[in-house]
């Protein structure tokens, strides 16, 4: 069975939506758009046009940088868009499931609850640096599981699902799921993207973002690489006119090889950062653990989180608390130098006496 095959019936039969015709130098009388340009020549594409339908020059742009085919991506805003369309596109509402590891990045279980899909989710524990069991992940699908997602490096727990674990999974649900793998934090990992799997795997679907080591989360921009059939249907549920035109240009912009060396020696310096940072929080009593990252962010264990909190918050800094299994636990962003230096200033004001 084909992965498209697993997609919701009513999606499989979908046309992708006509657009009027857009030809640059033509009288354009077919779309209901203004004449006027005048709140347009801030941008290299008139605003008064719609943009096109699908931006296929930084589809272009981004299938090289990811090393794919064009036609193997869809740009989407943000990846948060693409979870959103998976979701929405293979599980039926009441009836199909996805499962994954948790704790991991709260957005799959959300758009899930939206679908009204089942979550199915295997934990992972902290003693075991939140490992990722591929066998457990197997047994806890069902039939009608339709998606498993996987997020390595995983947010908020900075470990990675080793390659030859991903690969079993993917075999072991060939043809009963697609097997979509988040890979927002790559950037700052020691090992590459798994999109080079595509072309052996077509059960595998891959989340690329320009949110994270890019520097571009303001523009909402990321893709869906896989199977060139599940895309086209993917491009198919996705809004017409998606990406605005200032958001394409400016994207573009940040995928100029000046902008990307910038990006790379800023990837270089919060990884470098967060080696430095963990290795200064491991000085403080109230510290208890702090687990490997390969993402820009730190999980920490400590003492009493919510004091840990509510002392940064007091000098301005803000850090993330989740509640669960995390209970103990924050997530660290890495910022620039200057800023982590902040976040430990603010640390060395907490009295350990205080925290007993
Ligand atoms: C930040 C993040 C994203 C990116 O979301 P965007 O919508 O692209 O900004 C995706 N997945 C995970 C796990 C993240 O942490």
């Amino acid at each position: 069975m084909s992965v498209v095959e697993l997609m919701r019936p009513e999606i499989q039969a979908l046309d992708p939506y006509a657009a009027a015709e857009q030809v640059e130098e033509a009288v354009r009388l077919n779309a209901n758009e203004s004449p006027d340009t005048s709140a347009s020549n801030r941008f290299r594409r008139p605003l008064n046009r719609y943009p096109e339908v699908r931006p296929r020059r930084l589809q272009a742009q981004l299938a090289a940088r990811f090393g794919c085919r064009p036609e193997q991506l869809l740009v989407t805003r943000g990846s948060s868009e693409a979870i959103d369309l998976i979701i929405r596109s293979f599980c039926r509402a009441g009836h199909d499931s996805m499962v994954t590891h948790s704790p991991t990045f709260s957005m799959y279980g959300h758009y899930a609850e939206i679908q009204g899909a089942d979550l199915i989710e295997v934990q992972t524990t902290g003693e075991q640096d939140f490992a990722i069991d591929v066998d457990a992940l197997v047994d806890a699908c069902r039939p009608e599981t339709r998606l498993v997602f996987i997020c390595s490096p995983n947010n908020p727990t900075g470990n990675l699902l080793p390659v030859p674990e991903l690969e079993r999974l993917l075999t072991a649900r060939d043809q009963t799921s697609a097997v979509v793998v988040d890979e927002a934090y790559i950037e700052f990992a020691s090992v590459p993207s798994v999109i080079s799997l595509l072309d052996r795997h077509p059960n595998l679907l891959v989340l690329r973002t320009l949110s994270k080591a890019l520097g571009c989360a303001g523009a909402r921009c990321g893709a869906v690489i896989g199977p060139e059939s599940v895309i086209r249907l993917l491009d198919a549920v996705q809004a017409p006119y998606a990406l605005a035109t200032p958001v394409v240009e400016c994207v573009e912009e940040a995928l100029q090889d000046e902008q990307l060396k910038r990006a790379h020696v800023m990837v270089g310096k919060i990884v470098d950062e967060r080696e430095r940072v963990a290795s200064e929080l491991a000085n403080f009593g109230f510290v208890r653990k702090i687990w490997s990252s390969h993402a820009n962010f730190l999980l920490v264990e400590v003492a009493d989180a919510d004091r840990v909190m509510r002392s940064c918050a007091e000098h301005n800094v803000l850090l993330r608390h989740f509640g669960g299994t995390l209970a103990d636990c924050i997530r660290i962003s890495i910022g620039s130098a200057a800023e982590n230096d902040r976040l430990l200033g603010a640390l060395n004001t907490i009295s350990e006496v205080a925290l007993g």
